[in-house]
Parts: C-alpha cells; sequence; structure tokens
C-alpha cells in the first residue's frame, strides 16, 4: 500500500487575520495522499479492500452519481491494485462527464441505472440482480459508508500527536466525521455538511459513535450554499483568496464550504483565544 503518502502531514497556517483573533489553525493534509484518489475516499476503501481480498474476491462493485469522488476513487484504486471494479452510476446509458470517462480509463465497468432503480440499491432482490449479471462480487456501499469505511477514517485523528481543542470536517455521508468522533478525547468536533438539511449526518453518525464521543459533536448546518454539488460566489471569491494567502487548493464540493464556514465562526468569536483548531483536508480536488 506504499502508493499512498501516509501519513499525511500536519501544517500550521498562518496569517494576520489567525492572529488577530488569536487562534492557531492546522490543516491535515489528506489532500496529499493522492492525487488522483481523493484522501478520505482511500480511507474509506481501504479496509473495504482488505477485507475484499481476504476473502478471496478480485471484483469489487460499488454506487454512485456520475460527479461521484467515490467512483473515482474506485476506478483509481482498483487500477492501481489489479482489482475489477464496477461502478453501478445513478444516470442514462452512455452519459459522459470527465469523473466518468477517467473511471472508465481507470478500467472501471460503468452499469447505468434509472434513479428508480438506484433507489432500490441496498434491496436484496436488486443486488441479486447484479449478482446474475456480474457474477460474484465485493459490494461497497455509496460512499464507502460502512463500519470498515469508518474504522478506515479512525486513523486520520490517530495519526495526529498535537493537542487540539477543536476539529472541523466536511461531510456527504458522515463516515468520515464518524472515524474522526471515535478518536476525540477533549477536542470538539465540528461538522459542516455539504448538502443541505445536513442534519440526518448526526443520524448517520449515531450508527457508528457513541453516546458520551457523540456529545462532543457540533453540527454547523448553514453552510451548504444552496445544497450539495451547489455553489456561491462568495464561496468561489473565499476559495480563491484562500489560495493566494495559504498557498492550499481546497475543492468546491467540500472542503471550502468547511473552510468558508470555520473562518465564519472564528470571525464571529466562536472561538476562544488561544485556542488550536485543526481543520481536515479530505481532498477533493480531482473534481475541481
Ligand atoms: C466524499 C468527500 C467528503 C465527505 O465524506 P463523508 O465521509 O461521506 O462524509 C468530504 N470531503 C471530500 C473532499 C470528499 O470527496
Amino acid at each position: 500500500m506504499n502508493f499512498f503518502n501516509l501519513p499525511s502531514s500536519v501544517q500550521q497556517l498562518k496569517s494576520k487575520f489567525l492572529d488577530d483573533h488569536g487562534v492557531e489553525l492546522w490543516l491535515k493534509r489528506d489532500d496529499l495522499i493522492h492525487t488522483e484518489i481523493s484522501g478520505n475516499k482511500w480511507r474509506k476503501l481501504k479496509y473495504n479492500i482488505q477485507e475484499a481480498t481476504n476473502r478471496g474476491h478480485h471484483k469489487l462493485l460499488t454506487f454512485g452519481g456520475a460527479y461521484s469522488n467515490h467512483i473515482a476513487a474506485t476506478a483509481a484504486v482498483g487500477k492501481l491494485l489489479g482489482i475489477q471494479t464496477i461502478g453501478v452510476i445513478r444516470g442514462d446509458e452512455g452519459f459522459e462527464n470527465k469523473t466518468l470517462s477517467e473511471a472508465k480509463l481507470n478500467g472501471m465497468h460503468m452499469h447505468f441505472v434509472s434513479r428508480a432503480d438506484y433507489k432500490l440499491k441496498t434491496t436484496e432482490s436488486f443486488q441479486h440482480k447484479l449478482e446474475e449479471h456480474f457474477g460474484e462480487f465485493y459490494l461497497i456501499p455509496e460512499g464507502g459508508a460502512s463500519e470498515l469505511g469508518v474504522q478506515g477514517c479512525e486513523e486520520i485523528l490517530q495519526e495526529v500527536n498535537l493537542q487540539f481543542d477543536a476539529i472541523a470536517v466536511s461531510a456527504g455521508t458522515g463516515t468520515t466525521a464518524s472515524g474522526i468522533c471515535r478518536q476525540l478525547k477533549n477536542e470538539k468536533l465540528i461538522v459542516f455538511p455539504a448538502l443541505k438539511g445536513g442534519s440526518f449526518i448526526l443520524e448517520e453518525m449515531e450508527q457508528y459513535c457513541d453516546s458520551t464521543q457523540l456529545a462532543k459533536v457540533q453540527l454547523q448546518l448553514e453552510y451548504h450554499f444552496g445544497g450539495y454539488g451547489k455553489t456561491k460566489p462568495e464561496q468561489l471569491a473565499f476559495m480563491s483568496q484562500f489560495f493566494k494567502e495559504y498557498k492550499v487548493e481546497l475543492d468546491k464540493i467540500y472542503t471550502s464550504k468547511m473552510m468558508f464556514g470555520l473562518f465564519d465562526l472564528i470571525q464571529k468569536s466562536a472561538f476562544k483565544r488561544g485556542d488550536k483548531i485543526l481543520a481536515i483536508h479530505t481532498g477533493g480536488l480531482q473534481g475541481n
């Protein structure tokens, strides 16, 4: 597994803004784990792939929309490790975009299904049909959202030796946030859903984290910028300003929303002077 740049580094960001507010901001650079395989997507795939291999599977099947970082990552990992991959894609047969054509170049077999069928993807009858079509495979849930995915994400904080007061992370399914939540000591965890109506993230996290750990979690629901995959001009302006100032690229779907929210909270004095904050850069840059 030495294709991956792990453990990822932890770097402090410096600016007058942060000095003026008396907080330290550090970044866990999971975006640097791999150029094609988004950082947290590898974390979520790692133990799934180990389990597939242990069980003697040579074929991975997973699900996603046409813009899914998880689909891109699974295809790239399959190519890297020599494992066959099948992507069950929500959409019309033959639809093309950069994510899908690159996944295809990485050898992923594309299987398009209608929106209605896609909704049935977790049912036994649907999975049985897929097995009739493709033979035996190891199934990875959409977004890598599973116990094994959470276990991979526990390693994010396990790699960090410094003490922090708060951790910030973006969320789509809440799998990454769950892994972090399990490893919290005295820090609080601030979760920024990239979707509208993100309070379901807490319910997802309840499946994986006990109540003592969940009590340390705070959801910030106001930084979705219109919803999943949507952007707003002030968010894009923040992204380019952030790049200019800190020389770190953020992605449109997840990390720029988190960082915008975090800076807004700092601006509004939501942190004490002297607080040390660790923001997780979950990656996503291949989607930019
Ligand atoms: C997929 C993704 C997330 C969301 O992770 P979840 O574990 O689904 O909450 C966050 N950031 C980036 C860059 C992603 O690609």
